[in-house]
């Protein structure tokens, strides 16, 4: 048994309550004038012809067995129409789907396939199945044979039917619809026959007999009776007072109002014309003054009405959830959940907006302190005599201490990154030098991201170059790579093959906050004296007493702040209640880091000065304070119980600890800022998910951190939330509103698919129980790694154009290349070309990788770092060198799903319908497709990635796969494996402007996909198959974490049922096996206006990937991606 289906649309919001997949069946009895889906209307399969497609190409008329031809309009000629006999041919010869086929058998066992794909989605929602039309009812066989099989399957089911059918179809399907929606188009006998083609008396005594045969009661709550408004059509006065009459008489006095929209008119053009249905040009403003018309003719008479807006209501929810309860495993976990947290509605106080005003009145500069005081502390010969390790100790301690001490109005919270308050700080002695080399007199100038700074900065900073142009982290990579260098720095300047992020520093930790908020500095010094007692080595012995040095460095700085804050609370009048404020933070500025930690705001202060030093040691760069919510829960728990913080005082706090955090600016010359865009720091906060023993650990903080995030909207930290199937109900509701509320915040990570990567990677599960999403989204245990997650990042799409033989490799070639590809018979032959490619690649990448680390090791140990990561101080040698308890580095596949889109491509276009050679396509790719536009369109019609298509996603996985065992297979110099991230932050837009044009159909310079996100307007399916896509992926080959961003417009999801469909997307996607996304909800519109109208939206945050940015902080090819992800899918 089959339906004729002429569309299937999923994630349809509007049709029903919750997130439903609609399906339009064709064949209609009515022919109203305003037909919204005239493409269902005739009972048979026929053409559509998009005139926009059409490239002239003359096939479709080749092919037709009567020489039709379409090309300057529809069947325009009459003699054409009565001839066409919808054979289809045209169709299979049309490279561009100008002309498709609408109208499609589809047997019950495929419909239910395809349906079941989305039913994590109906389960968290309340949705379902909706069957429209046309008039589904026509088909009331196939009909109730699949209504059946959802009753069984514990699937929604809704019909939206116009009534114009025998009763015996009704009869037939009745026992298992859920809800019922009756389209009633005028209650007038006349207008009726006038505007729909039909009498009226069938489709009202149907409506009569539903009612009866489902009873008053329970009808008033399954029947939604509806009534489309069309100006000038049904809106008179005796078409609405015979409705009146007719809802009376049927006991029901409710109506929903449907808009009038002229979608309809547009598909009009596409298909063959029918006889009466024709354009109405109604505008939307005559459709709303009808509407409000109509709304208040009917509740004046006592009808009450809704308008289609979303049809969500609580009593379908509770149907829904009735029938699924049985198998509900996740909602009745959570209803264990413990979380006392009563709603607070948090406004920011008169201290956080005017910190909030401060912070982005000042535009981001570049201070010099660091690099000064580094400057004189390295050229005083005596301390180059001294061992590296106590060097770079005492070096990083000068930075801190000499610093400029202030302490800003209002601040809770004290302690500076530079002397500009907000903006960077130079590290000559890793890569900086590069960026002065090329910038220094540009920063201020430039257009994009311009960095303030003075003449006399930039001078004094011009004269210490020569130094570090000898004495540098560049300098000494030369001296050690010789002639290699060459080919690194065309590498790190060209940008096509791959980049090294370590060449700028490893970053990317996540200390050990809670160690230093018990221990303290004293307690970790003790530490450090009894093992360095019991070691002879000298090597130990100096680590040890540079750990010793940073801790004494810490307090002495943090004493700067204590005796700042005593000297400016000295000044005031014992009035002022400033002067008690002051007098506190000095105390609290004694106490911390040098002792344990004993209140709330003791903690937070101790953690915000060691995330300060660690930045100042290593370059700024994904230092993550971690899951603060799990390590400030004790003292927060025990303040409150003590009565000595409120809650209002606890989200202030946190609101100083984001503002004292997005202070930091890190300095990025053009080419450094176009490949990680829109000042990326990556100082990740994470909240919720499991404990070490696997128990939820979300707590009251947990809350008020997402609080936090809604009020006060700015960079960073980086925030990110665990999810978990025991989540609380609270703490997602919270999350969605968070998300429809365009916060773009928290990002999201799935404790079900993150902690067995882990686990695979010999992580114990304790550990893996406690991991954070580092940096951007790079999966590590917390505080036990290096894992140098951010090492590098190489282009996939490469090594493809190595395959087609698009580009040149240069000395290393591989012999008879193009015999070999053009010797390839199917996919699997072209995959393993692709594999020696991309072999060679991270061959020649590793080259580089491991002379960076070399340098690395032997001169610049973290001492300060490693006081903060397990293993190093245990073993008493510097992170640098591998001591912590896991090791490893991540290396990140960029233009993954671009590869697999155009395997894809290939497979299907060259090796199954042959439509050309290879030779064929590589002179296409060459040539940018030009003269080869059928060939393209062929490529681009291809299945991509996005889709919930099983065999892309395969290929994708494969493709992954192939990259992360590559990578394995490799150690780096600290003794670990190199495994496979599937992040890009911005490094796509560059990767792509050096691409060709690609198997895909993309032409050369085209932007690669995001992470592993579809390729901008991909998608075309809508978020539930996106989000499917992401999730039919193997995952654990994405060791070092990936991002998959959906986008969605604010005017699709929002309100309460906006809410409610957002969670249900979180809870349906990592049900399903997603391991992570992070969701931008934005108005298409106001984005457009921002890209044209900068100036009007100066701190616009949007969701970049893995982290988020203001918007005009960002390339301009960045922000046209950052739009296109919405407003170039098709829904
Ligand atoms: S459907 Fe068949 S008959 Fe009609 S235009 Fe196409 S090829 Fe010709
Ligand atoms: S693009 Fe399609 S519709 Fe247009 S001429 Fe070619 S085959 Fe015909």
């Amino acid at each position: 048994m089959s339906f004729l289906v002429s569309n299937i649309q999923r994630f349809s919001i509007h049709d029903g309550p919750g997130i439903r997949t609609t399906i339009f069946l064709k064949g209609c009895g009515l022919r109203c004038l305003w037909c919204q889906n005239p493409e269902s209307i005739r009972s048979k399969p026929e053409l559509l012809f998009d005139q926009k497609k059409c490239l002239g190409c003359r096939k479709c008329i080749e092919k037709c067995p009567f020489n039709i031809d379409n090309t300057k309009g529809f069947l325009s000629s009459k003699e054409a129409f009565e001839k066409c006999n919808d054979c289809f041919e045209c169709v299979k010869a049309c490279p561009t789907n100008a002309l498709t086929q609408i109208g499609d058998r589809i047997t019950i066992d495929d419909l239910m396939a395809q349906v079941s794909r989305d039913r994590h989605y109906y389960k968290h929602s309340g949705g379902g199945i909706t069957f429209s039309g046309g008039e589904p009812l026509l088909q009331s066989k196939p009909l109730k044979a699949f209504l059946e099989l959802c009753q069984m399957e514990n699937i929604h089911t809704l019909i939206e039917t116009a009534g114009y059918v025998n009763w015996k179809n009704f009869e037939q399907v009745l026992p298992f619809v859920d809800r019922w929606y009756y389209d009633l188009k005028t209650g007038n006998t006349k207008l009726h026959q006038k505007i729909v083609g039909v009498d009226p008396e069938l489709i009202w005594d149907n409506a009569s007999k539903l009612i009866n045969a489902i009873g008053l009661e329970e009808a008033k709550r399954k029947i939604n009776f509806r009534m489309p408004v069309v100006p000038g059509i049904n809106d008179t006065m005796e078409s609405l007072e015979g409705l009146k009459h007719l809802l009376l008489k049927l006991k029901i006095p409710k109506l929903t109002l449907l808009p009038y929209h002229n979608f309809g008119e547009i598909k009009l053009q596409k298909i063959k014309p029918l006889p009466k249905i024709k354009q109405l040009g109604i505008e939307n403003e005559k459709s709303n003054l009808a509407l409000s018309k109509v709304e208040k003719f009917f509740k004046n008479n006592g009808i009450a009405i809704s308008i289609e807006q979303g049809l969500f209501n609580d009593q379908t929810k509770n149907e829904t959830q009735t029938k699924i309860k049985v198998e509900n495993r996740i909602k009745k976990i959570k209803n264990k959940s413990l979380i006392k947290h009563k709603h607070h509605d948090y406004t920011l106080s008169t201290r956080i907006e005017k910190l909030k005003r401060d912070y982005f009145s000042l535009k981001p500069g570049i201070c010099t302190e660091r690099s000064d005081n580094l400057y004189r502390y390295y050229k005083n010969e005596e301390n180059l005599k001294k061992p590296i390790i106590i060097q770079r100790a005492e070096s990083i301690i000068s930075i801190l201490t000499n610093s400029t001490t202030k302490i800003y109005d209002d601040e809770l919270l004290v302690g500076s990154w530079n002397s500009k308050r907000v903006g960077g700080s130079i590290y000559p002695e890793i890569s900086h030098i590069v960026a002065l080399l090329n910038e220094l007199f540009k920063f201020d100038s430039r257009k994009i991201n311009p960095l303030r700074i003075t003449k006399k900065e930039k001078y004094k900073l011009l004269k210490q170059l020569p130094f570090w142009m000898k004495n540098s982290f560049i300098s000494n990579f030369i001296k050690r790579s010789g002639t290699h260098t060459v080919s690194t720095l065309i590498d790190a300047l060209k940008v096509e093959r791959f980049f090294i992020n370590e060449l700028g520093g490893i970053g990317h930790y996540c200390p050990d906050n809670k160690k230093l908020i018990t221990l303290g500095t004293t307690g970790i010094k003790r530490q450090a004296s009894k093992l360095q007692k019991k070691t002879d080595d000298l090597n130990r012995k100096n680590f040890y007493d540079s750990i010793i040095t940073v801790c004494d460095g810490l307090e002495k700085w943090a004493g700067n702040y204590s005796k700042l804050a005593k000297d400016l609370a000295n000044k005031l009048d014992d009035n002022n209640p400033r002067k008690k404020e002051l007098f506190k933070i000095s105390n609290i500025c004694d106490r911390v880091p040098k002792y344990p930690a004993r209140t709330f705001h003791e903690a937070l202060q101790s953690i915000l000065f060691i995330q300060i030093a660690f930045n100042m040691e290593s370059l700024d760069n994904g230092i993550s304070p971690g899951r603060l919510d799990q390590i400030l829960y004790p003292y927060y728990k025990s303040d409150i119980q003590k009565g000595i913080l409120t809650r209002e005082q606890a989200f202030e706090l946190l609101c100083s600890f984001s503002i004292k955090l997005s202070e930091l600016v890190p300095v990025m010359d053009t080419n450094t800022g176009d490949i990680h865009g829109g000042h990326l720091a990556g100082q990740v906060v994470c909240i919720g998910g499991v404990d070490p023993e696997g128990n939820d650990s979300t707590n009251e903080l947990s809350m008020i951190f997402l609080d936090v995030m809604n009020k006060l909207r700015i960079r960073q930290p980086n925030w990110w939330a665990r999810i978990h199937p025991n989540s609380p109900e609270e703490f997602l509701k919270k999350i969605s509103t968070n998300l429809i509320d365009e916060v773009h915040s928290p990002a999201l990570v799935n404790d079900e698919k993150a902690i067995p990567i882990l686990l695979n990677k010999n992580v114990t599960l304790r550990d893996a129980r406690n991991y954070i999403p580092l940096g951007c989204v790079e999966l590590i245990p917390s505080h036990q790694v290096v894992g140098s997650t951010d090492a590098g990042m190489i282009n996939l799409v490469y090594p493809l154009e190595l395959t087609l033989g698009l580009k040149k490799r240069g000395k290393r070639k591989i012999k008879n290349k193009k015999k070999q590809l053009y010797n390839c018979k199917s996919i699997d032959d072209l995959v393993e070309l692709y594999a020696i490619q991309l072999d060679k690649l991270i061959d020649d990448f590793m080259i580089d990788l491991t002379l960076i680390e070399r340098v690395h090791s032997e001169l610049f140990p973290t001492p300060l770092i490693s006081t903060f990561l397990e293993g190093c101080i245990e073993s008493g040698i510097d992170v640098t060198q591998g001591s912590t308890k896991y090791v490893w580095s991540g290396v990140q596949g960029i233009g993954a799903p671009d590869v697999a889109d155009s395997l894809i491509a290939i497979d299907q276009v060259i090796f199954k319908e042959k439509y050309c050679d290879l030779k064929t396509l590589r002179r296409a790719l060459k040539r940018n497709f030009v003269g080869y536009e059928c060939l393209r369109n062929k490529l681009l019609n291809a299945p991509k990635y996005g889709n919930d298509i099983p065999v892309v996603d395969n290929m994708l996985s494969r493709i992954m796969k192939l990259y992360n065992d590559l990578l394995n297979r490799r150690i780096n110099t600290r003794n670990g494996k190199l495994c496979a991230g599937f992040y890009s932050t911005t490094i796509h837009t560059v990767f792509g402007t050096n691409s060709h044009a690609l198997p895909n159909g993309s032409l050369k310079g085209t932007t690669l996909s995001n992470g592993l996100s579809p390729a901008v307007g991909n998608d075309r399916l809508g978020p539930t198959a996106a989000l499917n896509s992401a999730s039919n992926l193997d995952v654990n080959s994405a060791e070092n974490g990936l991002t998959f961003n959906l986008t969605l417009n604010s005017n699709v999801l929002y309100g309460e049922q906006g809410v409610n469909n957002m969670q249900s997307l979180i809870q349906g996607y990592f049900e399903n096996g997603g391991l992570q996304t992070q969701i931008n909800v934005f108005d298409v519109k106001q984005l457009e206006d921002a890209y044209e109208n900068p100036e009007k939206y100066p701190h616009l945050l949007v969701r970049v990937s893995g982290y988020t940015a203001y918007f005009n902080d960002l390339t301009p090819k960045m922000k046209r991606e950052i739009i296109d992800r919405e407003r170039k899918r098709k829904l």
